[in-house]
């Protein structure tokens, strides 16, 4: 592909997207292009670029100085574009197709040009319609494992570890996480949001003491822990699927931190289906039971091939994997509390119609949170979480 170089950033439309993709040579001199703007998300813009007679797309994904829900009053950095297609094209590296590949890339002006995904559909989406989606926890179980492993420093070389926490270095992205999961639900701040039925709920969780001091731990462990290059928000709105295959997108928030974090997301994501969805459970916790499974057996396999001497001492990998199996349930229980009472909800238990249950849907949420986070290190192995989830849901 012929590279031009462009103007200075300025927010795309439909139609410059199209005379981008026309000076990016992506498709055949003198065809017919069509454009929309589909960005259903809540930070960026997203373009679907279609050459009119062979339906083939791209995707034009670009950031704006500014989170696009909220508008020009939230300022946020466009250098998570640059995040975000450099986390694609090394993620790739270590999962191949399980992400979309990176056309094209310029920081400069927030672009990413991708893989077009939009023959599949978001998982959370399709969950919530009651699709199953049979592959999904073995290839988030490898794409954790592979991504996690090969960017830690049980893989690189020290001073590659260190040129990629540098490159990944995302303080304003970070920032979101560690107030909108880590600070602001634990506390009477303005930017929760909760139904009148859960105050009560809400206000016992505000004067709990020990779950405030146990988030405060995750919290830090967030803040100090550089063990990895993370996704940053793997939730099922991140990922595209079909019954056939996995693709995770959307890695803006990307940054080294602890291994547990992606993990505990992702749980935390399927455990809002399993209480959604009395019909799913049992599928569901099967997939949180495997990606745990997959994660840690291609995780020790990963290991056990590396010649660094530590690897080879009795005891260590254990420790790593019991470290982050707590990790992950404790930040899986901060991820149930926020998506059920703080900025940003989700739809698998928005879309519940009936008042009463969905209530009762949140209630479970944060009583589930907060014995994750309390009781994370007393799980002794992914059984005794799945128990622990059915004695809720
Ligand atoms: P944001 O970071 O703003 O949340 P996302 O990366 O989540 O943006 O994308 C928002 C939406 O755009 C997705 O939910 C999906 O509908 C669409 N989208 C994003 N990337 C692709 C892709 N590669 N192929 C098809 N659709 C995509
Ligand atoms: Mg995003």
């Amino acid at each position: 592909m012929a590279i031009t170089k462009l103007n200075t950033y300025q927010p795309l439309t439909e139609q410059s997207a199209i005379v981008l993709a026309i000076r990016l040579r992506i498709f055949e001199d003198g065809t017919l292009l069509t454009c929309k703007e589909i960005g259903d998300g809540n930070l960026n813009l997203v373009f679907h670029v279609v050459e009119s007679e062979t339906g083939k797309g791209i995707i034009i994904k670009q950031a704006l100085p500014y989170a696009k829900v909220v508008g020009e009053s939230w300022p946020l950095t466009i250098e998570r574009a640059r995040i975000e297609a450099g986390a694609l094209k090394l993620q790739r590296s270590f999962v191949g197709d399980l992400v979309p590949e990176v056309y094209y890339s310029d920081p400069a002006l927030a672009i990413t040009v991708m893989e077009d995904l939009s023959a599949l559909t978001i998982a959370r989406a399709g969950l919530i319609k009651g699709e199953k989606y049979p592959q999904l926890s073995q290839d988030i179980g490898t794409f954790l494992a592979n991504t996690l492993y090969f960017t830690s420093d049980y893989a690189l070389h020290p001073f590659k570890k260190k040129e990629y926490v540098k490159e990944f270095s995302n303080p304003e992205l970070c920032k979101i996480t560690e107030d909108l999961v880590f600070t602001d639900p634990f506390f009477n701040s303005e930017t929760n949001e909760f139904e009148e039925e859960l105050s009560q709920d809400v206000q016992k969780l505000w004067e709990d003491f020990t779950v405030k001091l146990e988030v405060a731990k995750l919290k830090k462990s967030f803040l100090t822990e550089g063990e990895a290059l993370l996704h940053g928000d793997l939730h099922t709105g991140s990922i595209f699927v079909d019954q056939n295959q996995t693709k995770v997108i959307d890695p803006e928030f990307a940054f080294y931190g602890p291994i547990g974090f992606d993990i505990g997301q992702f749980i935390a994501n399927l455990i809002f289906q399993a209480v959604s969805k009395p019909e799913e459970k049992d599928t569901i916790l099967h997939h949180i039971q495997n990606t745990w499974n997959v994660f840690s057996t291609t995780f020790s396999k990963h290991w056990m091939e590396s010649r660094d001497a530590y690897t080879k001492v009795n005891g260590y990998l254990e420790y790593v994997l019991e470290k982050s199996f707590q990790d992950s349930i404790g930040f899986a229980g901060c991820e149930c509390i926020r998506r059920t009472i703080g900025l940003a909800h989700v739809e698998d238990l928005e879309s519940i119609a009936d008042q009463e249950q969905r209530i009762k849907a949140k209630r479970t949420c944060i009583a589930l949170g907060k014995e994750l986070i309390v009781k994370r290190k007393q799980i002794q192995s992914i059984e005794g979480l799945i128990s622990l989830i059915q004695s809720h849901s």
